[in-house]
């Protein structure tokens, strides 16, 4: 039957298509009216559950299903690399075989992905990997508690998972235990209704590894905070390692009690920065390659120009690109990122004024912003200018007439701009990229002086 869903979703979307997202799909299970596909990643998930539910449910349909269903689950690593056996057994295969067939189970809550080969080591973060490295090596001795901090997206929860993984694959007898503040509170919370705090206690107490994610949603919640400190206390004094994670450092924490502080404070404060851009291709660069997804360098260079400060939100972009290929079925390119991501930024994330987007295009071309709009006739005049009616147009709610009150022009003059502008956008990848890139300096415009 998966043949022939396949026959038949073939005949109705493009190849690139196909291939992208059907190629590496599994049939997990086919029963008359019911198909349960695994897929290769959460991403993928969301995708099929979005753009092809439809056309599967038909194709179930064309096949005598009455009311059809698929679902989707996401593989798990393991079945994932023998998805690589075909096409014919490439070399990464002698790899996954030598890899025990049963790795040791791995502790729950720790995401397979998050492990310390997968950190791409930059700059800005080799001061917290080297911490966490120290401290996976010789637990309860290098450091403890590791205080780790540092802006979401940034890569904390993925270094203390990996400490996880790191030391239940070292040590298989130790017990792992990742929790996030919030559950931490809210099990607190359950334990104290269903008067089961032993089994709380117990259970936070007997690890001999601790990682709590998020600790700055400590703040302001005494009950937990009290709890919290005895939970220290018993792991520390008998040398099991805490591995906490936090946006800011503890000194920052606003209404955390100052014994807690001051105990997030013996062992070592580390923090991780935005991501330079080397390092931002390098962890694009391991993301493609994962996903098995073929993205030119210079493509992957182009997304991390764009996407500076999260690497949530540059694992995202590159999502976006390859999605935006592949349901356009066009080959990857700089100008096909560009276009992908050119929206990135919607209105209503910008709030600008006419006047932002006049200085902000009139200094990218190094004009003054009055010349903008002079009388000025000339090419290197002309074009800048329907560059701003363009994006004004686009990131303000203001009319044409108003658009050409500000210039001095009359309406038809604005028009005339946004659709020449849209019409070169449709075959000039630098003028995209330029447009891309006016649109995030002005997101940053939040608090635009006079
Ligand atoms: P935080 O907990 O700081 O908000 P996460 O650990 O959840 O951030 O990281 C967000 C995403 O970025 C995750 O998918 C993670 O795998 C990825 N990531 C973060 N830092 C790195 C890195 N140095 N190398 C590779 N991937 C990273
Ligand atoms: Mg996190």
């Amino acid at each position: 039957i998966w043949t022939d869903v396949l026959a038949y979703v073939r005949k109705n979307i493009s190849e690139v298509e196909y291939h992208t997202w059907f190629a590496p799909v599994r049939a997990i299970g086919v029963e008359q009216g019911e198909l349960v596909l695994g897929v290769r990643n959460s991403f993928a998930q969301e995708w099929f559950r979005k753009h092809y539910l439809d056309l599967l449910e038909d194709a179930l349909r064309s096949l005598g299903a009455q009311s059809p269903q698929v679902s989707f689950q996401v593989l798990p690593a393991a079945q994932d690399a023998l998805m690589l056996s075909e096409p014919p057994p490439a070399p990464p295969l002698r790899q996954s075989a030598k890899a025990p067939p049963s790795a040791p189970s791995p502790a729950p809550n720790l995401n397979p992905k998050y492990i310390f080969e997968n950190f791409v080591v930059g700059p800005n973060n080799n001061l917290a990997h080297a911490a966490a490295l120290a401290v996976a090596e010789s637990p309860g001795k290098a450091y403890n508690p590791l205080f780790i901090y540092g802006d979401v997206g940034l890569g904390k929860t993925h270094l203390m998972h990996a400490v996880g993984h790191y030391m239940t694959e070292r040590f298989p007898g130790k017990r792992v235990e990742y929790v996030s503040t919030e559950s931490f509170t809210n099990d607190l919370i359950n334990a104290i209704r269903d008067d089961k705090m032993a089994q709380f206690r117990n259970r936070y107490r007997s690890v001999d590894l601790l990682l709590v994610d998020d600790i700055q949603f400590l703040a302001g919640k005494e009950r937990t905070q009290e709890e919290f400190f005895h939970t220290f206390n018993a792991l520390y004094e008998n040398h099991k390692q805490i591995i906490l994670s936090s946006d800011r450092p503890p000194r920052d924490i606003q209404t955390l009690e100052g014994r807690l502080r001051s105990r997030f404070e013996w062992g070592l404060i580390t923090d991780i920065q935005s991501p330079e851009y080397e390092t931002r291709v390098a962890i694009l660069k391991m993301n493609a390659e994962h996903n098995r997804i073929n993205i030119p360098q210079d493509v992957l260079e182009l997304i991390a120009r764009q996407v500076t400060s999260n690497i949530r939100e540059l694992e995202g972009a590159m999502m976006r690109v390859v999605a935006f290929a592949s349901l356009n079925n066009v080959p990857f390119s700089r100008a096909v990122a560009a276009k992908a991501l050119s929206n990135v930024f919607t209105p209503q994330e910008i709030k600008v004024e006419m006047k932002d987007v006049l200085r902000t295009v009139a200094a990218r071309y190094g004009l003054p912003a009055e010349v903008l709009r002079g009388a000025g006739r000339m090419r290197e005049v002309v074009v800048p200018r329907q560059i701003a009616m363009y994006l004004i147009r686009d990131l303000t709610s203001h009319s044409l007439p108003e658009i050409g009150l500000f210039f001095g022009r009359d309406h038809s003059t604005v028009m005339h701009a946004v659709s020449k502008v849209s019409e070169n956008l449709e075959k000039d990848a630098e003028l995209t990229l330029t447009l891309a890139d006016l649109k995030r300096q002005l997101s940053g415009l939040d608090d635009p002086e006079n």
